[in-house]
Parts: structure tokens; C-alpha cells; sequence
């Protein structure tokens, strides 16, 4: 039986689900035990699918504290001695990740968004050079297989068990050397990777982007946006969709001007239902649309507004 380590963190709410899902395709389901580390007990209720939750004993460790997190990860491998250690791709994971290869003198592979068997072994993608081309990465030396996923790329594990074994770690929390002087709440901006529904704007509607907002309202979705929108200073590079942006996966992804280059469509690998609006017929993304309205993008927006007005 292989072992897997997750760190969980409550980033997003399926990605437990998705890290799961990475183990079960490094290993196979039916041969692998998965070890969940969550952070808190929010965090744990929330990720109940691995075959042990380890919580830390005494207090809850702040993501801040990743000498700590990594110390804890590391005491734990000491112990199951894991083949495989799998970490989300996110700012808190980017944090520990490292650290945790340095105590266990591992290679670490960052950033991965997919996984191939190549000659029976096992080749990490990720993204490289700004996303201009994709390597595949293959563990030489001793060691856990050591690796951060990125969000919103790969689905939730199916069918997952429910965590029948809690499991209380001893553990004495160490000064890292990091004092808490105190937080501001950021305004509360909803991550376009949770929408069910995102409006998506390219080129064609560079100059009237804001017109987009009133459709995501009707369709209770989010703006989201292509590269050249974002370069051009009109949107925040938070919604901006694809290679070197965010991998989405709603259930719609309207596409208003969006010509669908590589890069792009490399963010809409699990989008359900696309549509795209472009006065170009041949634009590449309409190949990939379910629903291709060949016209004006801000025509279609002031079409659609009226009807679901009516
Ligand atoms: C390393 C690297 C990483 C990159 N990462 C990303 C990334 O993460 N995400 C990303 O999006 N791009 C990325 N890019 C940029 C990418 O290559 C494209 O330049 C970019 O996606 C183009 O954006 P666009 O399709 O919105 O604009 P354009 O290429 O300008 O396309 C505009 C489209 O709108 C149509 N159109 C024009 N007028 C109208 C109208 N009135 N109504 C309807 N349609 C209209 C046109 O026919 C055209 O298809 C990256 C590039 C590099 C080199």
C-alpha cells in the first residue's frame, strides 16, 4: 500500500477533492492510504475523505506559521515514511511547500497541472518560461514524490470514503521567529474559480468591458477577463482567465470578443458549457463553444438583458 500526504488549507471548497483526486491518479484508488494535515478543525469538517485526518494537538497553527506546518509534515513522514506529498499550489502552500523539501532533502515539483505515464513513469506537467511551454518532470533519487497542485485544474475525487479515523498529533509548537502584530479584513472579492457562472471578456469588448458587469448580475455570475484585457489595465489580473491566470471551471463561460488563444483556452480545460460570441467565425474558441453567436459582443449583451428583463 502506497502512502499520500495532503495539505489541506480552506482555499477553495473542492479542493480537498481535487488533491485527493491527484492521489488516487499517482497510485490508484484502491492502493493508496491518504493522510489529510489540515490546518484547523474548520478546515478538517470540511475535508472529511481521507483515510486519516492528523490534527495538530494543543493550539491551531495560523498559515502564517509554515515553519511550524513544515515541521509538523515532516515529523509525520518521519513516522509513515510517504511515498508521495502532495500540496496545493497556493500562497500558503507555495509557503510551505519549500521548506518542507528542504527538511526532507526532496526535489519539489511546483505549479503542476497535469500527470502522464510516459514509459511506465510518472511525468509532472507544469507550466514553464510565463506558460510558453510545458515541461514534463520525472523523480530521479530516494525520497517522497513531492509536488503543488494547482487549483481548479484537475475534478474532485468521485465517490470518496468518509474519514473514519481522527488522529491527534503531539506536537509542541515552536517560536519561529514571527510575531503577530495584528490584521486587516480585505474587502470580500468572490475567486472567479468558484463561480457557477463567469461573463468573460477579450479584445473585441476592450472598450466597454464595464458593460459586461450588468450580464453577470442578471446571470448571478462573475466578470472574468483574457489576458489582453487585464495588460491593457481595464480588469485586475485576480480575473483574468488562463496559462499565466486562473483555470476556471463553471458550468458557463460566456465569451464576449475572446479570440482563444492557446494560452487562454489553457484556463478552460473544465468549463462545462461555453459560449462564444465573436464577429469572427473561425476564431479558435469557437471550435471549443457549445453555442457560437457570430455578431457584436455588446449587441448580444444588450439582447440578452432584454429578454431576461422580459
Ligand atoms: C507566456 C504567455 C502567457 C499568456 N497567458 C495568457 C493567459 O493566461 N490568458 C490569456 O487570455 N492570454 C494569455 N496570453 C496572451 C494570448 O496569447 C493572447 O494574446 C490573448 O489571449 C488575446 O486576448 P483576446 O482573445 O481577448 O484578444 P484578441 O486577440 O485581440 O482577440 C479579440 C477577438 O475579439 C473578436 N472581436 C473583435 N471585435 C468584436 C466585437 N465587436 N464583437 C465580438 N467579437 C469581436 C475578434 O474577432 C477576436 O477574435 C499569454 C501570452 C503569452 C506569450
Amino acid at each position: 500500500m502506497k502512502k499520500c500526504l495532503v495539505l489541506l488549507e480552506n482555499n477553495q471548497p473542492n479542493l480537498p477533492l481535487e488533491l485527493l483526486e491527484v492521489a488516487h491518479r499517482i497510485f490508484e484508488k484502491s492502493s493508496v492510504f491518504t493522510v489529510g494535515l489540515p490546518l484547523d478543525s474548520q478546515i478538517a469538517s470540511s475535508a472529511e475523505y481521507f483515510d486519516v485526518l492528523v490534527h495538530a494537538e494543543g493550539s491551531q497553527i495560523p498559515a502564517y506559521d509554515t515553519a511550524n506546518i513544515a515541521l509538523i509534515a515532516a515529523k509525520l513522514h518521519e513516522e509513515y515514511g510517504f511515498d508521495c506529498i502532495i500540496v496545493p499550489a497556493t500562497n500558503y502552500g507555495r509557503m510551505v511547500a519549500p521548506r518542507l523539501a528542504m527538511r526532507l532533502d526532496v526535489g519539489l515539483v511546483a505549479d503542476v497541472t497535469g500527470l502522464e505515464q510516459v514509459n511506465g513513469q510518472l511525468e509532472m506537467i507544469r507550466p514553464a518560461y510565463s506558460g510558453k511551454l510545458f515541461a514534463g518532470i520525472v523523480k530521479k533519487g530516494m525520497g517522497p514524490l513531492m509536488m503543488t497542485i494547482r487549483p481548479g485544474v484537475f475534478p474532485a475525487a468521485t465517490n470518496p470514503f468518509k474519514t473514519t479515523q481522527h488522529r491527534v498529533f503531539p506536537f509542541q509548537r515552536k517560536s519561529s521567529g514571527i510575531t503577530f502584530i495584528g490584521s486587516r479584513e480585505k474587502p470580500a472579492t468572490k475567486d472567479i474559480r468558484d463561480s457557477e457562472v463567469l461573463i468573460s471578456g477579450g479584445g473585441g469588448v476592450l472598450e466597454h468591458f464595464s458593460r459586461l458587469q450588468d450580464l453577470s448580475e442578471a446571470l448571478r455570475g462573475q466578470v472574468s477577463a483574457s489576458r489582453r484585457i487585464v495588460d491593457s489595465g481595464v480588469a485586475s489580473r485576480k480575473i483574468q482567465v488562463g496559462q499565466s491566470g486562473k483555470t476556471v471551471s463553471p458550468r458557463l463561460y460566456i465569451a464576449l470578443g475572446i479570440y482563444g488563444s492557446v494560452q487562454h483556452m489553457e484556463g478552460l480545460k473544465n468549463v462545462q458549457h461555453l459560449i462564444s460570441v465573436n464577429i469572427d467565425p473561425l476564431a479558435p474558441i469557437c471550435s471549443l463553444a457549445d453555442v457560437v453567436v457570430v455578431g457584436d459582443a455588446v449587441d448580444f449583451i444588450d439582447q440578452l438583458l432584454k429578454r431576461i428583463q422580459r
